[in-house]
């Protein structure tokens, strides 16, 4: 028998696919040809594979040596193959009983000396493989973890192509992957820890009832940073199939921690504004990885000092923020990752950064537009939520004596809202505020009666407000209804969502 195959996986995206891989050996001049669109890692994975099965004492066989992996059109990135490229080279020369790894997929890429290293991308791979009925996997130690977090499958580990040799061979076993324990609850930081800041914590509050954008706008000093990442804090935990998305992502991108548990709390990314466009939202050669704006994905993506951003790094969120995903140009095809993200860009009000009413501040009033011009276009037009907020004054400090909600409660009235804005959406497919078109909001039975809204017309109407910005301000006034629990939003409502909105004292 000159023949074999062995099961391995690959991604398209974040999603994993079974991959078979053939071995053919026939006499012949020696060589190796590998075909099923392989990318340069495969070829790669030629050589690693040779070296990785001399050294681990095993027989090379000097014949011709075709390997091929199927499906054909899908594309093959990385190294993950090279275990079961090894394993059906050495079926196909007879060196190896394959009966073992019938219906078991196998996942590892190869050291020259034989050791099996970690891959990215094992946590979605295994779900691929349970979702073909697989539920068997033999995956590198240092992912055992991570794969075991999916239900339904059973986890081996090697360490070494010559352990998996003797298990094939000899029975000997494999290891076996550490239990986890249950998810720790959030060690993040708290709102608790924030004093004062009673319109910042306010629009805190709102941006996460209802899924909005939010631009924190302010001198250093005003607490900005300390809010922006308090907003996973009060966000509700990642149900099972968010959760696993998001899993995914870290693990396509290596960044998983090996405990091995699903990532069940809302990640928070605050890339530097000196972070390159891959960096942010995602690239590299071979698997791609994905970057900021994926690994945010079903959370925060902080841009602090955001117009210090570059203008391509700016205008490449654009797609993301649109969509909710983002697609990389690769040599075939391309990539696509999820990137629903909620939004925060914190800004000084000029470039010097100096406090406010500063002496030192020499910004004329045109660089201070112009500096916050740059996040006008791409950005800024998506954000519902823009406060400004103020240095908390000693005096605020003293008044609220130190006693200061918890993230814990505002979380439980930010569950409330999104429960009440789900149920009121689900006939149309729709969970929050924030993602309701504007025109449905001016129908009926949506449309605000017109005494609520007369303010906002007028504004409307006087051209200080755009026809965007007032859909914005109904979205944030559905919102602040849900929080506050009425059914529909009151004049009272809509008054705070013009604040929320301009920033205009609240
Ligand atoms: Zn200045």
């Amino acid at each position: 028998m000159s023949y074999a195959k062995v099961l391995g996986a690959g991604l398209v995206g974040v999603t994993g696919h079974v991959v078979e891989v053939e071995a053919d050996l026939a006499p012949g001049l020696p060589a190796v040809v590998i075909s099923g669109l392989p990318d340069t890692a495969l070829h790669e994975a030629r050589d690693r594979v040779r070296a990785a099965i001399v050294n681990s004492g095993e027989k090379w066989p000097n014949r011709r040596i075709t390997l091929n992996l199927l499906p054909a059109d899908l594309p093959k990135y990385g190294s993950a193959f090279d275990l079961a490229i090894a394993t059906a080279l050495l079926g196909g020369a007879g060196e190896l009983p394959l009966l073992p790894l019938d219906r078991v997929v196998v996942l590892g890429e190869l050291g020259l000396d034989g050791t099996v290293r970690p891959v990215r991308g094992v946590l979605p791979m295994v779900a691929a493989a349970v979702r073909a009925g697989l539920g068997r996997v033999i995956v590198p130690v240092d992912n055992a973890a991570e794969a075991a977090v999916i239900p339904g499958v059973r986890v081996r580990a090697v360490d070494t192509l010559h352990r998996l040799v003797g298990f094939v061979r000899d029975g000997t076993p494999l290891l076996e992957p550490s239990a986890s324990g249950p998810t720790p609850p959030p060690d993040g930081p708290d709102l608790a820890d924030v004093a004062g800041q009673g319109l910042g914590r306010r629009a805190l509050e709102v941006t996460a009832a209802g899924g909005h954008h939010l631009a924190l706008l302010g001198p250093p000093g005003a607490g900005k940073t300390m809010l922006a990442e308090r907003l996973p804090s009060i966000l509700p935990e990642l149900d099972d199939d968010a959760a696993l998305e998001v899993t995914a992502l870290h693990s396509i991108a290596g960044v998983l921690p090996s405990d091995g548990r699903l990532l069940r709390h809302p990640p928070f990314q605050a890339p530097h504004h000196t972070a390159t466009v891959p960096a942010l939202v995602g690239g590299g050669a071979g698997l791609a990885r994905p970057g900021a704006v994926s690994l945010a994905h079903r959370g925060v993506l902080f841009l602090d000092e955001a117009p210090e951003f570059s203008k391509g790094a700016l205008e490449a969120l654009r797609q993301p923020l649109e969509h909710g995903w983002i697609r990389l140009a690769r040599t075939r095809g391309g990539t696509e990752y999820p990137a629903r993200v909620q939004l925060v860009l914190a800004a000084n009000p000029c470039p010097c950064a100096k406090p406010a009413g500063d002496t030192q501040c020499e910004c004329s009033p045109l660089t201070r537009r112009r500096y916050l011009g740059r996040l006008s276009g791409p950005l800024l037009d998506r954000v519902d939520v823009q406060v400004t907020l103020l240095p908390v004054r000693a005096a605020e400090l003293m008044a609220t004596g130190g006693a200061h909600e918890s993230s814990a409660t505002v979380g439980a009235r930010v569950a409330a809202a999104r429960a009440a804005a789900a149920e009121r959406w689900a006939p149309i497919g729709r969970r929050l505020n924030a993602e309701i078109p504007g025109p449905l909001l001016r129908r009926s039975p949506w449309r605000l009666p017109g005494h609520d809204t007369d303010e906002l017309r007028a504004r409307l109407d006087s051209g200080s407000l755009s026809a965007r910005g007032f859909d914005r301000i109904i979205r944030l006034a559905w919102t602040v209804a849900d929080l506050d629990g009425r059914d529909r939003p009151d004049r009272e409502d809509v008054r705070e969502a013009i604040a929320l909105r301009t920033g205009e004292g609240a």
